[in-house]
């Protein structure tokens, strides 16, 4: 299957099961939401009992609202007078059981014009019946004076959660599932990415060896032939292109040498003190024939006094032939402008091209090893994508910065920031 047709099914059932998930959530909060509301319900149903058995004794003709709600987990119930205490908690215990509300209360009574709860009693609501006993007087404030009993369920929240937990354990195990299949599908797409990397890698190294090592082999064959000493245009034209080739493996030997170093810390630095501008100088000289070739401009503009660096400068000049050579590569006619700047504490090294340019996207990846932009165009320009990364990793360990800025169709540059000694 192609990566976008996957993708698309990928991105597609991500959102289908991002949408379930969202809504079994919907769903769990409705039925705690519902839970709630029957605990309600039946709490202000036994209460109810209560003053309909003659327990209690007060004005409730509405006897499910007749009372009043805390925010948390308890209920106000106003009353006149109450006939016995002891029979009517008994009696409370002994409703919440039938309707199967097994959960432990407290319950208090505040006399008329009192400030404090002058009884308080905890009833511990078990499978095989309840356990009353009476609680040490607390510092509780009633938050109004008029009689009333307050019924708390200090356990109220942990008791409905107990109710959902077969909905939050499944709910829990697809999280799980689903995690798992994120892992390994992340996995198996890394792998098949680095595999086509590779690939791609892989053959272009084939096709970056075997075809200057094919042009040496015939322009060889050709220089072995008999009478060859006496035609000197033949001789020149195929040395030229078995020196030419030879040039290219050398080039290529040094990538793959790059590509080593690739990643390596600044104690692999021969650091010395190094003056910016010469080194652009060497730069440029070590792309000459290049230059030539690809009949390319270039302008130095380098700045009055760009201070010294204290660097390896056989890194650093490999660093800016590889954007240089870059450059030269990914234009038809190179215009190449190379410039020096520094302030107090670093020195920049500018290089504009007026190349193909990129888009924005590419930008956080064209650092990566191996990565190469791939667009069709682009891949007439044979290359191993490891180039920038070794510029990267050359500019990390002199602890500078590398910045990219390019318009597609009119040119990249390439600041790099350094610090000064
Ligand atoms: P290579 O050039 O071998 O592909 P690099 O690591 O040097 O590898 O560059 C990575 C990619 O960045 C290139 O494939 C190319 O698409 C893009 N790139 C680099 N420099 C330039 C430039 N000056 N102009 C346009 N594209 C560039």
């Amino acid at each position: 299957m192609k990566t976008r047709s996957l993708k698309a099914i990928l991105i597609t059932s991500a959102v289908f099961i991002a949408v379930s998930l969202g809504i079994q959530f919907y769903i769990l909060h409705h039925i705690y939401k519902n839970e709630l509301k029957q605990f309600d319900t039946q709490v202000a149903k036994s209460i109810n009992t209560l003053f309909e058995d003659q327990l209690l004794y007060g004005d409730h003709k509405n006897p499910i609202t007749n009372f009043f709600q805390s925010k948390s987990n308890g209920y106000y119930i106003p009353f006149d007078s109450i006939a016995d205490q002891q029979k009517t908690i008994d009696k409370l215990a002994r409703d919440l059981s039938d309707y199967e509300l097994m959960c432990s209360f407290h319950f208090y009574i505040c006399k008329q014009n009192e400030i404090r709860y002058s009884k308080m009693f905890a009833v511990e609501m078990g499978s095989n019946g309840f356990e009353k006993r009476e609680l040490q007087p607390i510092n509780l404030v009633p938050p109004t004076h008029v009689q009333h009993i307050y019924i708390e369920f200090p356990g109220k929240k942990d008791f409905l959660l107990k109710k959902l937990n077969p909905w939050l354990l499944s709910y829990l195990i697809l999280i799980i599932c689903l995690s798992v299949i994120a892992f390994s599908l992340y996995h198996f797409f890394k792998h098949r990415f680095w595999n086509s990397v590779q690939k791609e890698f892989i053959n272009n190294l084939v096709h970056e060896f075997r075809t200057p090592l094919s042009v040496i082999s015939i322009g060889s064959r050709v220089l072995q032939s008999n009478g060859i000493e006496n035609d000197s245009r033949r001789l020149k034209k195929y040395t030229k292109i078995i020196k030419d080739q030879t040039d290219q493996l050398q080039n290529n030997v040094n990538q793959m040498l790059e590509l080593s170093l690739s990643g390596k810390k600044s104690t692999y630095l021969h650091r010395e003190s190094v003056d910016v501008n010469t080194l652009i100088a060497n730069a440029i000289e070590w792309v000459g024939p290049l230059i030539q070739e690809k009949k390319a401009v270039i302008e130095f503009i380098p700045c009055a006094n760009p201070g010294r660096l204290n660097a390896d400068e056989t890194y650093l000049t490999r660093a800016l032939v590889n954007l240089l050579d870059n450059s030269l590569k990914y234009a038809n006619i190179p215009y190449i402008t190379l410039e020096t700047s520094n302030s107090e504490k670093n020195c920049s090294i500018s290089i504009r091209d007026n190349g193909i340019g990129m888009e924005k996207k590419y930008f956080k990846h064209i650092f990566r090893k191996y990565y190469r932009i791939p667009t069709g165009n682009i891949h007439n320009v044979k290359g191993f994508g490891i180039g920038l990364n070794f510029v990267k990793n050359v500019v990390n360990a002199h602890n500078g910065r590398i910045e990219v800025s390019s318009t597609p169709g009119k040119g990249t540059e390439f600041r790099i920031k350094l610090p000064l000694t």
